[in-house]
């Protein structure tokens, strides 16, 4: 298929290009290079440097034809969307409306959208399956809910069929290599955890240790980047063959606190990594951990490079890549 990636210059988004190169897909990226990088580009690709804050670059992308475009052109800090939601709203919510309303315009009815665990909140149940209750504990799971919603409609008024791929915390990096390129200024634990290791910077905070868990931290389930950009690959051709949409839940179905997390960190880097307790961090949820059955059942996925090892250590190894390069 000919498929459009809009955001395919950033961290998921790469990953998901080469996945869907891998599998014979023609792909185009859209990216407006804000924190995607040019050296996450393929020269095989065509690429359109553009934002989805500008309609009019949006027109001209989708006027070139696609079959398919696939949406992860948002922020996605969590903590940073309690404080500063109007960011959000603005390119996570006004710039989705505007990729709908333009693919739709241009007749490309298939769309694959980074959805996210946040969109549950606080768990009532664990694991959480597609069914939880959604509600919301940051801006930014809000955003994501919310997108849901208006895909959705687009369904129901226009013939959009989507998949919505909630994920759970994702982390790691091509276990090939060959993807290397490091997110600037990240806010996600295991970045943070490699900048200390690798000397970028002093330490790291770890935010709470009186959560109602088996160590006081935060639990998560954090799964590989390459993990999900076979899901994105399998999503895509299940709904262009069955002309339906879908909603799903993508994680490794493993819970891990954050003090474990940096502990095998310090295991697998062999470097001390200091960090302190602080205060919690607002709009947190203490637990969340995936239900994957629905992704197995439907999409015959499974995740396959999300233990804690293989997410430490390919991420490891991108940061001693990259900054090698960078010497
Ligand atoms: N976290 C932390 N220190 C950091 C960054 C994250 O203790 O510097 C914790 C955070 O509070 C959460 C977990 O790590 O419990 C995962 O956070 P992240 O921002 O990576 O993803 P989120 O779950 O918010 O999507």
């Amino acid at each position: 298929m000919k498929v459009l990636v809009i955001g395919g210059a950033g961290y998921i988004g790469s990953h998901v290009v080469k996945e869907l190169m891998a599998k014979g897909h023609k792909v185009t990226v859209f990216d407006n290079l804000s924190s995607g990088l040019k050296q996450n580009l393929f020269a095989e690709n065509d690429f359109i440097q553009g934002d989805i804050l500008n309609t009019t670059d949006l027109d001209a992308a989708f006027g070139r034809g696609f079959d398919a475009f696939i949406h992860l052109a948002a922020f996605k800090a969590a903590g940073e969307s309690m404080i500063k939601p109007e960011k959000y709203s603005v390119n996570n919510i006004t710039g989705t409306l505007n990729i709908l309303n333009s693919a739709t315009a241009h007749d490309c009815k298939y769309m694959v959208f980074s959805s996210s665990a946040a969109v549950f909140g606080e768990p009532q149940y664990l694991p959480i399956d597609e069914n939880h209750p959604k509600n919301p504990e940051n801006y930014y799971g809000y955003t994501k809910l919310s997108i849901e919603q208006f895909m959705a409609w687009y369904d129901k008024l226009k013939g959009l069929k989507y998949a919505a791929l909630r994920y759970f915390n994702a982390a790691g990096y091509d276990p090939e290599g060959v993807l290397y390129g490091l997110e600037q200024n990240p806010a996600n634990l295991l970045p943070i955890i490699m900048e200390v290791a690798c000397g970028m910077r002093e330490k790291m905070k770890i935010f709470g240790n009186d959560y109602d868990t088996r160590d006081g931290t935060c639990i998560r389930d954090y799964v590989h980047v390459t993990d999900l950009a076979i899901a994105h690959v399998k999503a895509l051709e299940y709904i262009s063959s069955k002309n339906e949409s879908l909603t799903v839940n993508l994680g490794s179905e493993t819970g891990t606190t954050v003090t474990e997390m940096v502990e095998a960190a310090r295991r697998i880097t062999g470097h001390a990594i200091p960090a302190d307790y602080v205060e919690r961090r607002a709009g947190d949820p203490a637990c969340l951990v995936a239900s994957a059955k629905y992704a197995a059942e439907k999409l015959n996925w499974k995740a396959q490079y999300s233990d804690i090892d293989t997410l430490i250590s390919t991420t490891y190894n991108a940061y001693k890549k990259f900054n090698s390069e960078k010497k």
